[in-house]
């Protein structure tokens, strides 16, 4: 077993390890006692996995129940979060009870915010079963619901008591899926390893599992740990994100987060090399490792209709974008552009 120790406003520990799901009753009991507590999951991943867990509590000592909703983004609203409360409620948890999120990204955004603000806050346990939320969404405590205005424009900052990270569970996960996910594990070498990249290009992804959950985890623990509220260093994991969200917009959300991460990644790559921040090779070497990755690399939007998305981005703040500019691999630098600036570096990326 991998340990990797969190020290935020909160302290706490992400564990790796195969298996851990069986054991998963003991260890969120040493960590917080066996008490009341609810199983939030989606339909699939409970089908799959919600009686080892359940049971496994139960084992424990705990008492415990679930509620489940179904599959997709489209569940992380504000009416599925008012039936997690409410499931709260009729279980009279009180402020020593516990959430358990079982699921991908989409359960531990969902579940951590009805933690965070049920009886204003109670426990809360994450069990990440993507790879997605295994390397990135369950690190961070960014807990959020949508609105039909936009994407994760509610939610709250609310660290987990524990993150149980078990790489068995990813051998049921769709490749689409599966892939979606190493589009943030090619953004995490982008960002800080050269070593890490080339681990990427010469092993197969499933391969090496542990290596990259332990990889992708420290290095977002050690920028969430300077920057926990998102005010400086954790800049730098909107790579490709910038771009990228604006693709998906266009797409009206039928291109998934991770392609769309991809092609974000090669715009600012392409954009870095004709500003002369970075060299050919850089972008060449990105676009192959991409394709291994069954990742899109193709601009499919012209620049007009990805511009106005930049401008109205929650981030486009003050008319100043800060765009996440690669040097080399392993290597990038925050650089504020003015918005009226953007459309050149759209262009510079590849758009039309
Ligand atoms: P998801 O939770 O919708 O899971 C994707 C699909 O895989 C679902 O249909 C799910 O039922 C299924 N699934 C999950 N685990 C499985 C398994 N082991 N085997 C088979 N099927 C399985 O999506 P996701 O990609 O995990 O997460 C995306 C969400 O995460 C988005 O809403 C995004 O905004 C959020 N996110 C949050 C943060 C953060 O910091 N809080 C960071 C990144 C992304
Ligand atoms: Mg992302």
């Amino acid at each position: 077993m991998k340990t990797i120790h969190v020290n935020a406003s909160k302290s706490y520990d992400i564990l790796i390890e195969r298996g851990v799901l069986e054991r998963a009753g003991e260890e969120i009991k040493t960590v917080c006692g066996a008490g009341e507590a609810l199983i939030v999951s989606d339909d699939t991943v409970w089908d799959l996995y919600g009686e080892t867990v359940l049971a496994s509590m139960q084992k424990a000592g705990f008492d415990v129940t679930s509620f489940t909703f179904p599959h997709g983004e489209q569940s992380k609203n504000l009416s599925v979060y008012a039936d997690i409360l409410n499931a709260l409620a009729a279980r009279h948890l009180s402020r020593k009870g516990l959430v358990v999120a079982l699921g991908g990204g989409v359960v531990g955004d969902m579940a951590g915010f009805a933690a965070a603000t049920y009886l204003r806050g109670v426990r809360f346990v994450q069990i990440p079963t993507t790879l997605l939320s295994q390397v990135d969404s369950s690190v961070g405590g960014k807990t959020a619901v949508d609105l039909p205005a936009g994407k994760n424009l509610v939610g709250a900052f609310c660290q987990p008591s524990l993150v149980l990270c078990d790489p068995h569970v990813l051998s049921t996960l769709p490749d689409p899926v599966f892939y979606d996910g190493c589009a943030e594990v090619i953004k995490a070498a982008m960002l800080k390893s050269h070593a890490f990249f080339e681990d990427l290009q010469k092993t197969p992804p499933r391969e090496q599992l542990e290596h990259m959950l332990e990889f992708c985890i420290s290095m977002k623990r050690d920028v969430v740990e300077e920057d926990e509220f998102d005010t400086g260093a954790r800049q730098y994991l909107n790579l490709g994100h910038t771009f990228g969200h604006a693709v998906e917009a266009a797409s009206a959300f039928s291109i998934s987060h991770g392609c769309a991460v991809s092609i974000g990644m090669v715009m600012m790559t392409r954009a870095a090399v004709k500003k002369g921040y970075c060299k050919e090779d850089t972008l060449e070497q990105l676009i192959a490792l991409l394709k291994q990755y069954h990742l899109p690399t193709e601009v499919p939007y012209p620049a007009l209709s990805l511009l106005g998305i930049v401008r109205s981005d929650k981030k486009t703040m003050g008319g100043t974008v800060t765009l996440v500019v690669p040097e080399k691999i392993g290597r990038c630098t925050l650089v504020p552009v003015p918005v009226c600036d953007v459309p050149d570096w759209l262009t510079a990326g590849g758009a039309q």
